[in-house]
């Protein structure tokens, strides 16, 4: 049997470009199907266009700073309309860049929603059906929108970027990655922001002193936390802004809700019944260590798999799946130690076990913490300390885990992800000089 093509991948984004592009450099004959922008959404509203928000909110704190250290800074006012439109423009500038790409590779692009037909066809939105030999869903997520009267007045990350003007009341519903990353974002800016989650965890996941020590910082900012709350109606006021209550905790007046509350996969309406592949129950798809679907000319990589919701994990998963079916290269994504950040204010980063799953999983655990404030906090009068944690295995002397929170935590503990990944033992820490005088050296001085 003939086919259109020997691969059709089903959305532009961080997995499903990574997977057209080395397919076809592998010589297949690809198509990609993209319904919004080619890049999506790390590139066009998730990881991107976020940390250029996140540097441009930290001049507000840089400004503060700046005068502890003899500047004289004048009173200066911060114009969101030209952060937005630059960021979008960069954004824009982005999508060119890796439409560029696909097509330097002989991808064909084709800009419209695909839907599943059967094993082997797929429906244009214009009209047309289109057969490929092996079909990739790269469709993502999507945000979360919960189901209350007045949820409609909400909006999510989606939105985020493109607001006509900064509100000064924010309610953010969630405690997750997004929640306390634009939390962040929006208080340097100068908004109140109202954090308000259905459990008193802020972070699930990250280590429970790493997690504790952003919750204080933030609470000393201002920032102000409603644990066990859940949303019961929100209305307009008679001058535009929003009436927000919830359960547990008195109403709260905002000019923004943001919905915050984790990203279901992108599978609803995409016909995938028609060919008999397998969703779990959270809508995702399941596949195998090879990446393919319950449907054997089906594969599926990124967040739609709702395995690690994470753009290097989505383009390793890509790329595995181009090596493995048009590279005769048999690969599988290695998901242990995958080191991850918040970029929330000051940002945090972790990798390999937290203290507690390391005291449930091995026999004896070390545990060895620096907790300083760092020299450029101390000159600026600045109250908040970093806390870096190293989490040992008693038994071999390995380090299973780091977990950091201060001052370009992530940038360190990209570098740290390597030893730990590498299996290095305390004592190979230990060995090494500190290159003085910087935060990082603390990895190297923890006894
Ligand atoms: P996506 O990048 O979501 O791409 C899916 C694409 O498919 C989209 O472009 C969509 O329009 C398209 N599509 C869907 N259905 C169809 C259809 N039927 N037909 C045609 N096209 C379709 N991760 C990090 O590692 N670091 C970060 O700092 C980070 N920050 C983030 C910040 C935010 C605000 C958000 C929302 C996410 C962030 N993430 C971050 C997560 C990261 O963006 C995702 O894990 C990653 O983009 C997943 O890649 P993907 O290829 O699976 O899906
Ligand atoms: P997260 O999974 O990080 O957090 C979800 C939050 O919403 C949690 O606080 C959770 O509470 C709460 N929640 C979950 N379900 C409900 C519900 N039904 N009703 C009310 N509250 C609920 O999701 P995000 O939306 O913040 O981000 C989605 C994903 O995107 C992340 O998991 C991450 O993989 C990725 N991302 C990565 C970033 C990065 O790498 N820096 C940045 C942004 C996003 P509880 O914990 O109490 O259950």
């Amino acid at each position: 049997m003939t086919f259109d093509y020997d691969l059709f991948v089903i959305g532009a984004g961080s997995g499903g470009v990574r997977a057209a592009r080395v397919s076809a450099a592998h010589g297949a004959r690809v198509a990609i199907a993209e319904e919004h922008k080619v890049g999506g959404t790390c590139v066009i509203r998730g990881c991107v266009p976020k940390k250029l928000l996140v540097y441009g909110a930290h001049f507000a704190e840089d400004l503060a700073d700046a005068r502890r250290f003899g500047w004289d800074v004048p009173k200066c006012d911060f114009h969101w309309p030209t952060l937005r439109d630059n960021v979008l423009n960069e954004v824009d500038r982005l999508e060119g860049l890796y439409s560029e790409n696909l097509e330097r590779h002989a991808v064909e692009i084709i800009r419209q929603r695909a839907t599943v037909k059967g094993a082997n066809s797929i429906a244009l939105a214009d009209g047309r059906t289109v057969t490929a030999k092996t079909i990739l869903i790269a469709s993502g997520a999507t945000p979360v929108v919960p189901d209350f009267p007045g949820a409609e007045h909400g909006i999510t990350s989606n939105e985020a970027f493109h607001l006509e003007a900064l509100p000064k009341r924010v309610v953010i519903a969630g405690a997750g990655y997004i929640a306390n990353e634009f939390a962040g974002i929006f208080h340097e800016f100068g908004a109140k922001v109202t954090l308000v989650n259905r459990s008193d965890v802020i972070l699930r996941g990250y280590d429970e002193t790493i997690r504790d020590r952003l919750l204080t910082i933030s609470m000393m900012k201002g920032i102000e936390f409603r644990f066990h709350a859940s949303f019961e109606r929100v209305t307009r006021n008679d001058d535009g802004s929003l009436h927000i209550e919830m359960s547990n905790c008195d109403p709260v007046d905002a000019d923004l809700l943001m919905f915050a509350i984790g990203r279901k996969p992108n599978t609803e309406g995409l016909g995938l019944e028609t060919a008999g592949v397998e969703l779990d129950d959270k809508g995702a798809i399941v596949v195998d260590s090879d990446n393919r679907s319950t449907c054997p000319s089906i594969y599926a990589v990124g967040d739609v798999t709702n395995r690690v919701q994470l753009t290097p994990v989505a383009i390793r998963e890509g790329q595995a799946f181009a090596d493995s079916v048009f590279g005769d290269k048999p690969t599988k994504v290695d998901y242990e130690n995958i080191p991850s950040a918040v970029f929330s204010h000051p940002p945090l980063a972790g990798v390999g076990m937290t203290e507690g799953q390391a005291r449930n999983r091995l026999g004896t655990v070390k545990i060895y913490t620096a907790d300083f404030r760092p020299m450029k906090n101390v000159l600026a009068g600045r109250n908040e300390r970093a806390l870096y944690k190293m989490i040992v295995d008693g038994q071999t002397d390995e380090v299973v885990g780091i977990h950091m929170i201060g001052p370009d935590a992530p940038e360190i503990l990209q570098a740290a992800a390597i030893a730990v990944k590498a299996r290095l033992r305390k004592e190979q820490f230990d060995e090494v000089v500190a290159l003085h005088p910087t935060m990082a050296e603390e990895l190297v001085l923890m006894k």
